[in-house]
């Protein structure tokens, strides 16, 4: 670490708990300490001591125009000049609200909230609140954000600091909230089957990225979408990740399935705080004020965030970054298998488009079990390995690595070739 990122560290940690405001930045998972950013532009980061990164962690998933792109830029902008907010209704809620449901045919109306976390603790409260049942599935290894009662057995930086449940949790509060591995049609039978019209929905990241990358395995999403059906449960896709990045209509795009309910954040914000929720307007219609299930937000539809986001998902309509992505994301895969072949490492790439993991086993990884088989240890020489070479990805064997449209195929060269150098050595 530079000297300055080292004195801003020190500061931080006497401030703010852990030094950091979400804890996987805190470099917990590989050793070390983080440093600070100073400023980033399309496809690279820069530290405050002035060192210049290759960056593949993309603010956590929304960059994936790049940084700073000037069509988000001057949205903003423009935005601000009007006002930073309002809490009145305003257009370009509406504008956002078709734009969503253009690009993702299943949702019918769509919420506005400020995060992640706050689109999956609202979608699965419409579920219940629709179905009038109170479990909900998840799947190990699947992060939905940080609601009590999705913090069971989740992915990223819960994982990441060895507690996937976290405390300050009652018991009580995850009781309805059943638990189940990931790629397994017989555990979400017998689920089933135990909780018989118990269940108001499952909840899942149709493409996990929070306990590294893995695939839903051939019918696995159209078996959830029957199970669902046949019992009067909804089918929720967590797509905060999986949105507007593994295609335009995200996941559920790419595979073909239309589930009930499904929750944006990351990339619908522009980088700015943003998630949503929406679906079926019959469900969506239960929230208040039609309806009896409650939610609110003083800054949802932020006229900031709405400008950020709308820039973003026009220019990812328009464009043809999709395709380069596909095209990007494969030329980084076999490069890293080339790479960890020559230096006879045992790897497995998992990859949906621009976003990818590596795991360092010869097995292959379908859930949360088969990844925590991966070498970690491995993983944090490669890690800091790559950070020296200037290649800066996610500070955890269990995170995605993003590519977005700024990265140039000379971007991606000199990643593998940092890598050929760093596996090396391994
Ligand atoms: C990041 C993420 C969340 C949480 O979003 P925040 O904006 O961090 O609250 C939820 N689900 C998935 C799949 C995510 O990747």
């Amino acid at each position: 670490m530079g000297n300055k990122s080292e004195e801003l560290f020190e500061q931080a940690l006497k401030h703010i708990p852990g030094g950091v405001n979400s804890p996987v930045r805190a470099f917990r998972g590989v050793g070390g300490q983080p440093f600070f950013a100073e400023r980033a532009q399309g496809a690279h980061v820069w530290d405050v001591d002035g060192k210049k990164y290759i960056d593949y962690v993309g603010t956590w998933g929304p960059a994936i125009l790049g940084h700073a792109p000037k069509v988000i830029i001057e949205a903003v902008k423009n935005a601000a000049d009007q006002g930073a907010s309002f809490g009145i209704p305003s257009e370009p809620e509406i504008r956002m609200a078709q734009l969503v449901k253009e690009c993702v045919p299943s949702v019918e109306k769509v919420r506005m909230v400020n995060s992640g976390t706050e689109a999956c603790m609202s979608a699965i409260r419409v579920a219940r609140g629709f179905t009038d049942r109170p479990k909900i599935i998840k799947f190990d290894g699947c992060y939905h954000g940080h609601a009590d009662s999705l913090l069971v057995k989740a992915g990223s930086g819960a994982l990441t600091c060895g507690n996937p449940d976290s405390g300050g949790v009652p018991s009580e509060f995850t009781a309805h909230t059943v638990v189940l591995p990931f790629n397994d049609p017989d555990a979400v039978e017998q689920a089933f089957a135990a909780n018989k019209d118990q269940v108001a929905g499952i909840i899942l990241e149709p493409v996990p990225g929070n306990a590294g990358v893995y695939l839903p395995k051939a019918g696995y999403l159209e078996f959830l979408r029957e199970i669902t059906a046949a019992n009067g449960s909804l089918l929720i896709f967590d797509e905060v990740m999986t949105g507007f990045r593994v295609s335009l209509a995200g996941a559920q795009g790419k595979f073909g399935i239309k589930p009930d309910l499904s929750c944006f954040g990351k990339i619908i914000g522009g980088g700015l705080p943003v998630g949503a929720f929406g679906g079926r307007a019959e469900i969506m219609d239960v929230l208040a004020p039609d309806g009896p299930v409650y939610q609110a937000g003083t800054l949802s539809g932020n006229p900031l965030a709405m400008a950020a986001g709308i820039a973003a998902l026009e220019e990812l309509r328009s464009g043809e970054v999709h395709a380069l992505l596909e095209t990007m994301g494969a030329r980084l895969e076999e490069g890293l298998n080339a790479a960890a072949e020559k230096s006879g490492l045992p790897l497995v790439t998992q990859r949906a488009g621009s976003m990818s993991c590596l795991f360092f086993t010869d097995q292959p990884v379908h859930n949360l079990a088969d990844a925590m088989k991966a070498d970690r240890e491995r993983f944090k020489k490669y890690f800091h390995g790559m950070l020296a070479e200037g290649v800066y990805l996610a500070p955890s064997a269990f995170e995605a690595a993003f590519l977005s449209a700024a990265h140039t195929p000379a971007d991606i060269d000199l990643t593998i070739e940092a890598a050929e150098k760093v596996m090396k050595n391994l």
